[in-house]
C-alpha cells in the first residue's frame, strides 16, 4: 500500500470530535419548522444555502433570484433553472464540493444535474426523520459529536445532548451587550453594573456545567481589542445606558471591554474553553480587511492578562493564518482550530497544515468544524478535511518532515485528542 493510501484510510478510520457547528435542533428539521435566516426552505435546495449561497452572489447571481431559489414556495424546476448557470461557476470552490460530497455521500449522486434532479429532490425529503442527525454525523461524516453554538439561544437546552454538545454565547452579555434579547431569553435584567454581573453569574451558573465552552463572534462587529477597564468606569457606563442614555461609540466598547473580560474570568472559573471568531466573515460584500487584519495583534493583551484561560482561535484567522501559527507557538494558552476554514479555501489549509505542524506543538491544533446550520452538508465538509490532512499528512512524511512511525499518534491528537483534552466531559452519564 502507497503511503499516501495507509494515511487516507487511517484518517477516514478516525472519528473526528466536530468543534464548532451552528446545527438547529433535530425536531425544528423533523417538523420542518422553518425559520427565515437559519433554515428558509425545506427542500433539495436548502443544501445550497449555507455557505454555498455566498459564493453564488460571489459569482454575480442577482439578489432576487437567490431570495426565490431559497423561497420555501418555488417549484423545485424554476429553482433548478434559477441554480443551474451558477452552479457551473461556482462548483469547483470549497463550499461547492463540500456540496458535491454531500450529495455523493448522502444520495449517491455525483452532481446536481436536470437528470439527477428529481432523485435528488427525493432523497432530500426521504433522509429527514428522527434519528437522521446521528445517521448523517456519525455514520457518513464519522463523527463522535459535535459543539453547537445555537445562533438562537444564548445555550440551546438540546434534545440530544450526548451528538449535540453546546456552547453557551456570551455576545448578548457582552461584547454585544443587548439586555433586551437576554430578558426576552432568561427573563433576566439589570439597571446597574452590579445586577447585570448577577445576571452573567446566573448564566453561568445554569448553564455553565453542561456547556462545553463559551463562544463569541464580535469580531464580526468590533476589533479584538479587549482593554482593561475600571469597574467604577464601567458602573458609570452601565447606569447611563440603563437611563436609556445612548452612549458614544467608545464608551459603548469600554464597556463591552469591561463585561468581555468579566465573561472570560467566569469561563475560566468554570473550565470552559473560551472560542473565538478571528478572520474571515460570511457573507458577501461587508468584510472590513483591515480590521480583520488586526485580529492576532489585537489579541496579544488578552492572551497576556489570561494565562490560565484556554483560548481557541477559530477560522485559523484566514487568510491572515501565518499571525495565528505565530500566536499558538508563543502564547501556551492558545489552540487554533481549523473549523469552517477547510471550506473557505481547501488548499491554503493544506499548507497551514504542514506550517503548523513544524512550528508549533501538535496538541494545539483542532481540525474539524462543519460551521453549518444545515446537518447533511457537515458529510461533505469532513470529507474535504480528510483529504486536506492525507494530503498535509502524506507531503509532510515524503518530504522528510514527519517520521511515518509517528503518525498514528499524531493523526489521533489533531481528529479528536487534543478536542478531549481541551473542552469538559460532558458525556451524559448513563441512568
Ligand atoms: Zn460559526
Amino acid at each position: 500500500m502507497t503511503l499516501r493510501h495507509s494515511i487516507r484510510d487511517l484518517v477516514a478510520q478516525t472519528p473526528f470530535i466536530d468543534t464548532h457547528e451552528h446545527l438547529v435542533e433535530e425536531s425544528r428539521r423533523v417538523h420542518g419548522v422553518l425559520h427565515p435566516a437559519l433554515f428558509p426552505c425545506d427542500d433539495w435546495s436548502l443544501l445550497f444555502y449555507h455557505y454555498t449561497g455566498d459564493d453564488l452572489l460571489s459569482a454575480g447571481m442577482p439578489a432576487e433570484d437567490r431570495k426565490r431559489l431559497f423561497a420555501p414556495d418555488t417549484p423545485s424546476e424554476e429553482k433548478y433553472h434559477l441554480l443551474e448557470p451558477w452552479w457551473q461557476r461556482v462548483r469547483h470552490t470549497g463550499y461547492g464540493q463540500a456540496v458535491r460530497h454531500t450529495l455523493r455521500l448522502l444520495y449517491s449522486e455525483e452532481d446536481l444535474t436536470a437528470a439527477s434532479l428529481p432523485r435528488i429532490a427525493e432523497k432530500y425529503r426521504a433522509l429527514i426523520c428522527p434519528g437522521f442527525y446521528a445517521q448523517v454525523l456519525r455514520q457518513k461524516a464519522c463523527v463522535e459529536h459535535c459543539q453547537v453554538n445555537s445562533l438562537e439561544r444564548i445555550f440551546m437546552e438540546t434534545e440530544q445532548p450526548d451528538l449535540l454538545r453546546q456552547d453557551l454565547s456570551t455576545v448578548a452579555l457582552s461584547s454585544g451587550l443587548d439586555r433586551d434579547e437576554v430578558e426576552r431569553q432568561s427573563g433576566q435584567n439589570a439597571d446597574t453594573l452590579e445586577g447585570w454581573l448577577q445576571v452573567i453569574d446566573w448564566h453561568f451558573e445554569r448553564y455553565g456545567p453542561r456547556a462545553v465552552a463559551t463562544k463569541n463572534q464580535s469580531a464580526y462587529n468590533r476589533r479584538l481589542d479587549y482593554t482593561p477597564v475600571a469597574r467604577s468606569e464601567a458602573e458609570v457606563l452601565f447606569a447611563r445606558l440603563a437611563r436609556g442614555e445612548a452612549l458614544s461609540p467608545v464608551e459603548s466598547k469600554r464597556l463591552q471591554d469591561f463585561l468581555m473580560r468579566y465573561c472570560i474570568q467566569k469561563a475560566t472559573e468554570y473550565g470552559l474553553p473560551v472560542k473565538l471568531h478571528t478572520g474571515y466573515y460570511a457573507g458577501i460584500a461587508h468584510m472590513p480587511l483591515e480590521r480583520v487584519r488586526q485580529n492576532a495583534s489585537d489579541l496579544c493583551p488578552l492572551l497576556r492578562d489570561f494565562p490560565d484561560t484556554r483560548f481557541v482561535l477559530m477560522h485559523i484567522g484566514y487568510p491572515y493564518q501565518d499571525e495565528f501559527i505565530a500566536l499558538a507557538k508563543h502564547y501556551p494558552n492558545v489552540t487554533i482550530d481549523l473549523c469552517w476554514a477547510w471550506i473557505i479555501n481547501p488548499t491554503a489549509c493544506v499548507r497551514f497544515v504542514k506550517e503548523f505542524l513544524t512550528a508549533v506543538p501538535a496538541s494545539k491544533l483542532l481540525t474539524f468544524g462543519g460551521d453549518y446550520l444545515t446537518v447533511e452538508p457537515v458529510c461533505g465538509h469532513a470529507e474535504i478535511a480528510r483529504m486536506g490532512l492525507t494530503q498535509a499528512l502524506t507531503e509532510l512524511v515524503e518530504e522528510g518532515w514527519l517520521p511515518r512511525e509517528e503518525l498514528p499518534g499524531v493523526i489521533e491528537l489533531l481528529m479528536r485528542g487534543n478536542a478531549r483534552a481541551l473542552f469538559p466531559d460532558r458525556t451524559p452519564t448513563s441512568p
